[in-house]
């Protein structure tokens, strides 16, 4: 099978650029024609300095008067210049950029893309992308492409071998004729096509959804069979009331809430019925979803079995680890925890194994480590995921498979309207913990211009010196993607907050792209209070617990779909002291700023994704990722919530009329899903 091939059969892929590909998880054919723009640009005309509104992305074409000046602060290097566009003129400032010295030359011409300031009589571009004229006039009135890419990896080249490697792939259609006739989809072999290289935007928005069909059709299938399998199975650990979680509810400092107690109460009849549980909790941030899984665990390890607690970063997973030891040390706890994640040597596995095939550890808390084939378990109880959403469906099956007859809890953040939540987990059963603890101050918002960083700034050292700590997200790891001229990154960030803000004030920064250690080191940092001001991408959005930190600022925050916004606003609010979240809206727009004062209205999770949905056109269909509220590709729960329903109904009607994919006309659909579904035991032993 071609699409199976490794990536440097594609013509123009060598070794250097295929080993760019892998750092970025892309290693066939078919990594790379799945690999979809993160979002579509168009080139418009060139403008005048004067005609630009400020936060507006635009390009100009300048003339260089005199060569441009390096110099290095600190360990960056900048570069500043001036150019005119024939009436006016700009200040232009690169960071980081020193190839770009011999083009920034006296007399040349180029068109700069990206944000025109007016500060102090004068215009400003920082860190503009530049075109020659030719290659800026091959762009224009098209959709082009924008790839999330790697250190050393052009957007061109990424271009490019997509473009090879689409002209000879082969793709099959898969889906019944009936199907494919029924909602009027487009043939996979053009959608993939389209998905790259778009005719138009009506074209882009068709091949959109064919592709969100299929995701939502795969995942469901998934779905249905995993509850198929989860009906009514009796558990091979069955478990008794003990005395320990009475007993550690009575200590805990707090009082639980009446939607905690009620919720415990049900995972508890749950795991003491006899048959497997197979639960999902749903909780807006903050709500006190960990205490739960504690009690879950302690009833099951004083059931003596043992449990696992699955975390989708390691940052979480640690912890966790951490809270529950220290609980276990001041309560006396039977716990005897121990911490499995990706980043220990082999030799610390190894270990670990031991000790849990053995059952000398009764709590394993970690990441997707967990599921990995080596950790054979003594007598698993209970498997807990946390921040569900963050995981495929995947993970879910091989944990379901890994625990064979082991109660499930998951647990997720996610804000999903009921209607929507028994679909996409129609394979358990709903439990809502719908109250705040009652001594949260709610958090202050407000949704400012860029104008008022300054200001903000302030705000931050104020609070910085009366002893508060400080998040302040950006919605890329370093510069350079296309299409994002304009956009914060973290890296420079950083750089230039240290130059900004007092010496006194420690600020770190914190991404995706960093070794776990390094990760670790910089959370733990953060949690014991000795970094003040956090500059961190979205990595921090999941259930990051430091209550000493009561300021975020979200620079960018018109890039985040409002459900994500809320999430990263619930790492916040978590201690005794008034926070504050300030959204910069970077767009300039109306209706951006329309869209985030939804953020300042409410609190609630739920009434905030509606909200979202409501005032959201086909236009914002791309650049706006609600990446975090499920691990879709491509598809948003939210906003393609009426094809979900209807994929829904599809796999239902498919599935009654051929339970098995037996039927000759499925003979594809068949083949396609034991390539492209986890453990379907059932399906390949039939
Ligand atoms: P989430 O539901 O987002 O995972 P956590 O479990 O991290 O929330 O809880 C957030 C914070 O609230 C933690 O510091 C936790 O100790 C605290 N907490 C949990 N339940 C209560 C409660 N009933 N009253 C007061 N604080 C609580
Ligand atoms: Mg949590």
């Amino acid at each position: 099978m071609k699409y199976l091939q490794d990536i440097t059969t594609i013509k123009g892929v060598g070794e250097k650029t295929a080993a760019l590909f892998r750092r970025m998880g892309i290693h066939t054919v078919e990594d790379l024609i799945n690999y979809y723009p993160r979002d579509y640009q168009s080139f418009g005309p060139p403008v005048k300095l004067s005609d630009t509104k400020p936060d507006q992305l635009v390009t100009v074409e300048l003339g260089i008067a005199s060569s441009f000046k390096w110099k290095k602060v600190r360990n960056m290097s900048i570069g500043s210049g001036v150019g005119s566009d024939g009436t006016d003129q700009a200040a232009i400032t690169y960071f980081n950029m020193p190839y770009l010295k011999n083009r920034l030359t006296a007399g040349s011409r180029y068109l700069f893309r990206g944000k025109v300031r007016y500060e102090k009589g004068r215009y400003h571009m920082d860190q503009p992308k530049l075109y020659t004229f030719d290659e800026y006039h091959q762009k224009l009135g098209q959709l082009w492409p924008c790839y999330s890419l790697t250190r050393g990896l052009t957007n061109n080249a990424v271009m490019k071998a997509a473009a090879n490697a689409l002209k000879d792939y082969e793709c099959e259609e898969y889906l019944p004729e009936d199907i494919l006739r029924e909602y009027e989809l487009m043939s996979l072999a053009k959608a993939k096509y389209q998905i790259h290289f778009p005719k138009d935007f009506d074209t882009l928005v068709e091949a959109r959804r064919r592709l969100v069909f299929d995701e939502f059709f795969l995942f469901l299938i998934s779905v249905r069979k995993m509850k198929e399998y989860n009906e009514e199975q009796d558990t091979g650990y069955p478990m008794i009331e003990t005395a320990w979680p009475g007993r550690l509810i009575e200590a805990l400092p707090y009082k639980l809430t009446r939607a905690q107690l009620k919720v415990w109460k049900e995972i508890q009849s749950d795991l003491v019925s006899g048959k497997c549980m197979n639960r999902l909790i749903q909780g807006d941030v903050g709500s006190g979803k960990t205490i739960l899984a504690f009690l879950a665990l302690l009833l099951t390890v004083s059931n003596s079995y043992q449990g696992a607690m699955m975390a989708p970063t390691e940052i979480l997973a640690a912890q966790h680890f951490e809270q529950l030891s220290e609980m276990t040390r001041k309560y006396s706890l039977p716990f005897r925890p121990v911490l499995l994640t990706g980043s220990l040597s082999a030799a610390a596995k190894r270990e670990l194994y031991e000790k849990i095939e053995s059952g000398q550890a009764n709590v394993i808390i970690g990441t997707h480590a967990l599921i990995q084939e080596k950790v054979h378990y003594q007598k698993l109880g209970l498997v807990i995921t946390d921040e569900q959403h963050r995981f495929g469906v995947r993970q879910r099956e091989i944990l379901n498979e890994k625990g064979g007859l082991s109660h499930v809890l998951v647990m997720s953040a996610t804000p999903i309207p009921r209607t929507l939540a028994i679909i996409l987990y129609g394979d358990l059963h709903l439990s809502v913990v719908d109250e705040l603890p009652a001594d949260r101050l709610p958090v202050k918002n407000c949704v400012v211009g860029t104008s008022y960083r300054k200001k903000a700034y302030e705000f931050i050292i104020n609070q910085v010196h009366a002893g508060r700590q400080v998040y302040i997200i950006c919605p890329m790891v370093e510069a350079g993607d296309e299409g994002t001229e304009g956009l914060e990154n973290v890296i420079d960030y950083g750089e230039k907050l240290k130059n900004i803000l007092p010496s006194e004030i420690c600020v770190e920064i914190l991404h995706g792209k960093m070794k776990a250690p390094e990760k670790k080191r910089i959370m733990d940092a953060f949690a014991a209070g000795n970094i003040h001001v956090l500059v961190s991408t979205t990595v921090i959005e999941v259930g990051i617990n430091v209550p000493n930190a009561t300021v975020m600022m979200i620079e960018n925050a018109e890039r985040f779909g409002l459900a994500q916004l809320h999430q990263l606003r619930g790492r916040i609010g978590r201690g005794k002291e008034q926070s504050y979240c300030i959204f910069l809206d970077g767009s300039g727009k109306e209706q951006s700023a329309k869209r985030l004062s939804i953020l300042n209205q409410s609190n609630d999770g739920f009434f905030i994704a509606e909200e979202d949905l409501k005032l959201r056109g086909p236009g914002d269909l791309f650049g706006i990722r609600q990446s975090g509220v499920m691990e879709f590709k491509i598809a948003d729960i939210y906003q393609d919530a009426g094809l979900l329903k209807q994929v829904s109904m599809t796999v239902d009607k498919l599935l009654m009329e051929d339970a098995e994919i037996k039927h000759p006309t499925h003979a594809a659909l068949r083949q396609y899903l034991e390539e492209n579904t986890g453990n379907f035991v059932d399906f390949r032993s039939i």
